[in-house]
């Protein structure tokens, strides 16, 4: 299935290791489903597309850079997000010595801080929050005759936020699921929030999203980055799966061999190639031992998490 001609998929170019974002432009309803990265090609791009970017409506998915940077520096006609992500897009960058600290008790080794706090230092000088208007649940938007149903999908962050054109059956799901990466549910985590001071349990969050998506049954999910899903019942299966898995995973590697934040992220994933990276990784691996500390199956004694 292919996305109607009322709709037209953008990708832009972002300077992160998950490459170009997509964004949808709904043309007649002067309404975009995010807005892209605040780099210069993103206006350019907007431009070639024939995007008014005056007129237009934003929904935004989340509050991630490479979704919504741009909003920044540019007034649109109306701003909606999600109050949840707004929240932590407030957070202010407690400065590289209380950065340091934090990392360290993930037992990153000294060898990789200074890259990391490069990395989130950037992300800070970047972040800012656009003037918004809350969105939430449920809430509907006319596109121009047709309706969006907001659909709550947290997970990768707390305030992340779908859309479903229910007579059509597609869902734009922004980053909760993609065709060909996972979710990375705990974004916010190492970025942006110390250890430990966060209210947000993203794996947990995230199963249930993927609950919630099985039972609205999209027949074709446009997401942000990569193809359209065009088997998303498969999709979704699969994702709850890979993600069972590494919560398993995880639980019998800390059974065998209590470890650090930083161990457990290079038992799950690959070398990191780039710092980015490693902080997605990190970030995930968090969410794990947060998802396995709140069953009460795991604690932490210095550094390490043992099981029970
Ligand atoms: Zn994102």
């Amino acid at each position: 299935m292919l996305l109607p001609d009322y709709v037209k998929k953008i990708d832009l170019p972002t300077p992160y290791a998950v490459g170009a974002v997509s964004i949808y432009y709904f043309a007649k309803a002067d309404t975009a489903i995010d807005i892209g990265p605040d780099q210069k090609s993103t206006a350019e791009l907007l431009n070639e597309a024939g995007v008014k970017t005056d007129k237009l409506r934003i929904l935004a998915t989340h509050g991630h850079d490479d979704h919504i940077g741009i909003a920044k520096n540019r007034q649109f006609s109306r701003f909606f997000l999600n109050d949840a992500d707004a929240d932590w897009l407030m957070y202010k960058y407690p400065g590289n010595d209380i950065a340091e600290k934090n990392l360290l008790k993930l037992g990153l080794p000294p060898l990789y801080v200074q890259g990391i706090l490069n990395v989130i230092e950037r992300i800070f000088k970047k972040i800012s929050v656009p003037v918004y208007e809350a969105i939430n649940e449920g809430e509907l938007f006319d596109l121009d005759g047709r309706t969006f149903i907001t659909i709550g999908t947290a997970g990768h962050t707390p305030g992340s936020v779908s859309f479903f054109l229910k007579d059509e059956g597609i869902l734009f799901s922004g980053d909760a699921v993609l065709a060909d990466i996972t979710s990375n549910p705990g974004t916010i985590f190492v970025v942006s929030v110390p250890v430990g001071k966060c209210n947000f349990n993203p794996i947990k969050n995230y199963l249930e999203t993927l609950d919630k998506l099985e039972s609205i049954a999209p027949v074709l999910i446009a997401g942000s980055h990569g193809k359209l899903v065009e088997n998303p019942k498969e999709r979704i299966r699969e994702l709850r799966r890979s993600y069972i898995e590494r919560i398993e995973k995880t639980y019998y590697m800390l059974k065998t061999n209590p470890m650090t934040i930083f161990e457990t992220a290079r038992m799950i994933f690959r070398n990191h190639t780039a710092d980015d990276d490693l902080i997605l990784q990190l970030g995930e691996a968090m969410s794990y031992i947060y998802y396995l500390k709140n069953l009460n199956l795991i604690v932490r004694k210095d550094l390490k998490w043992y099981t029970v």
